[in-house]
């Protein structure tokens, strides 16, 4: 990728070189084609001028005859391609022999001797511009042109000025006796320039391999490298070594982004060393809780669980991870209720209660990001309680409910019959002269007597009734759901029942008082104990050993 950059730059610094080499040979070699140009045709005009000078001379002389053979020889003069010398009408001149005779006719002898062959040749157009040009401005003109086979030329006209002293053989009504007309191939200086064009990209391409050169090492050394050295840095924070520092070198922008690599290397390290403290902190309290717990990504994958979890739920870590987060329990729905109810789910499993609390996981933008699950074994506890429970509600001495638990269920069952119209009714019973009994076998067999008493009348009653003690040797028994003959007939059952019983051949009897709602009507369950309670003592007061029903 970095290399891609320097091959990029070094691409467009040599992109941009080469076109402003070109354009410089473009350039020079315009200028010196200019010059080449301009040179060749210096040098045309001074030729021009000399063989109009030459002509003079050989004219004024007398010798306007040679006149043709010094125009024949100038032809072959290297580069000249084509040389004239032309009449003003534009017919070359010294072909004919009208010159001549104009000439004998002003001098009115035979100055010269006409031609005996003659011809006529039309060198230039009389409405040719450079030649009328020529003539009317007395400048010498030019013109560049190109033939069928491609090759330059350039024609000069030069003027051949009608002087005084040539007026005297051709009259003076014209400025201008006629015109040079020198043709020049430009091939000589086409070469030297495309001679010289090559020799300008020769020595271009060097340069430009150069500068390549120059810009790649520069490129490489001040962009690439150092840029590599920070994103090989980057590749090393990104696999986790947050030790990775660059050298800082100079003060320009790649250097201002090593630095601020550094720095952005230390926070990370640093903030990296406080999450990775936290993280060891909380694992810590992960591993070593009690309860379990097992933590899932976005997609419902274990990431995380406790020895704790292990534990309760009787499978290795491994199989957590593997069964997933719907198959902790045998019941897949169990995680969603409890997630949904916010609250714990109570789940009994192989003899022992566990408590699960599982929440949904989110981030600062409310989108879940997993969730947990905290499992609790409540087995111990739950057992400790029903204990406790037990021992606050059961009587020590007879294992029957204690007067608290009278009270509080008996209030219960009488507001649910007021309520549903139910009957239900209550027996109480007291053993008869137990003082006595007490006094005669002692204190432990009273006790034994009682204990034979609740045992007894267990078998007796229903499940569904409720012996308590109400103190001392006197006992009730809540009968939910029962009306007044059924109690009445559960009562005298009671009391057969203890009547029969013996312990070492020793027995007692009860006298027992029996009270029905709605029969008896009761606004509270002390009333209606107190109307069971009336009705023993009518039983005690009628002879004991009997049951009677509260009026
Ligand atoms: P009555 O037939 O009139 O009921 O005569 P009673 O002797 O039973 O008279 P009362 O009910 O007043 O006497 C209760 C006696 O029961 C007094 C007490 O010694 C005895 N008692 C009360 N609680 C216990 C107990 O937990 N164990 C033993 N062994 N005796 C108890
Ligand atoms: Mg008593
Ligand atoms: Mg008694």
């Amino acid at each position: 990728m970095f290399k891609r950059i320097g091959h990029k730059l070094i691409l467009t610094f040599a992109g941009v070189s080469a076109a402003g080499l070109v354009i410089l040979v473009l350039f020079y070699t315009d200028q010196q084609q200019k010059s080449l140009f301009e040179q060749n045709e210096q040098m045309m005009r001074r030729v021009a001028h000399s063989v109009i000078q030459g002509l003079e001379t050989v004219m004024l002389a007398g010798y306007a005859d040679i006149a043709q053979d010094y125009a024949a020889n100038l032809q072959n003069v290297k580069d000249i391609v084509d040389f004239r010398i032309s009449r003003i009408d534009g017919n070359q001149a010294f072909l004919d022999n009208e010159t001549i005779l104009d000439v004998n006719r002003r001098k009115q002898e035979e100055l010269f001797e006409a031609r005996d062959e003659e011809a006529s040749h039309r060198i230039l157009a009389p409405e040719d511009a450079e030649f009328r040009q020529a003539i009317a401005s007395m400048q010498i003109t030019r013109k560049y042109t190109t033939s069928e086979s491609g090759e330059n030329f350039l024609t000069f006209i030069a003027p051949i000025e009608n002087k005084e002293d040539c007026q005297e053989c051709h009259g003076s009504s014209s400025k201008v006796r006629g015109v040079v007309k020198i043709t020049t191939s430009l091939q000589a200086v086409e070469a030297a320039v495309g001679s010289s064009r090559q020799q300008a990209y020769l020595m271009a391409g060097p340069f430009l391999l150069l500068i390549i050169l120059a810009t790649g090492f520069m490129v490489k050394r001040t962009i690439v490298s150092p840029i590599h050295r920070v994103t090989t840095a980057m590749t090393s924070v990104a696999a986790g070594d947050l030790s990775m520092h660059v050298p800082v070198l100079g003060r320009d922008e790649i250097s201002s982004m090593a630095k601020s690599f550094n720095r952005m290397s230390d926070q990370l390290r640093s903030t990296y060393d406080g999450l990775a403290e936290e993280r060891d902190k909380l694992t810590t309290l992960i591993l070593s809780a009690h309860d379990g717990m097992v933590v899932t990504d976005r997609k419902g994958k274990i990431v995380l669980t406790n020895p704790s979890a292990a534990e309760i739920l009787n499978k290795s870590a491994d199989d957590i991870f593997t069964d997933g987060f719907n198959k902790l329990f045998d019941d897949p729905q169990i995680i969603e209720y409890a997630i949904e109810k916010k609250d714990y789910v109570e789940l009994r499993r192989d003899g022992r209660v566990l408590q699960i609390l599982a929440s949904t996981i989110q981030n600062q933008e409310q989108a879940v990001i997993g969730s947990a699950a905290l499992i609790r074994d409540v087995t111990t506890e739950m057992k400790l309680q029903q204990e406790l429970q037990h021992l606050a509600t059961t009587d020590a001495l007879t294992g029957w409910f204690n007067r608290r638990h009278l009270d509080t269920s008996l209030e219960n069952e009488l507001i649910r019959s007021k309520r549903y119209g139910h009957e239900m009714s209550i027996i109480m019973f007291d053993v008869d002269h137990f003082k006595q009994f007490n006094d005669r076998y002692g204190h432990d067999m009273g006790d034994r007597v009682l204990q034979l008493i609740a045992e007894t009348i267990k078998g007796v009653i229903r499940g569904l009734d409720i012996p308590c003690r109400y103190g001392g040797e006197e006992f009730v028994i809540i009968l939910p759901e029962t009306d007044y003959s059924c109690a009445a007939a559960v009562a005298e059952r009671v009391r057969v029942a203890v009547e029969q019983a013996s312990i070492d051949d020793l027995s007692v009897t009860i006298s027992v008082g029996l009270a029905s709602y709605p029969r008896h009507p009761a606004q509270t369950h002390q009333q209606f104990i107190e109307a069971a309670d009336k009705a023993l003592y009518e039983a005690k007061a009628a002879g004991r050993n009997c049951l009677r029903s509260a009026s």
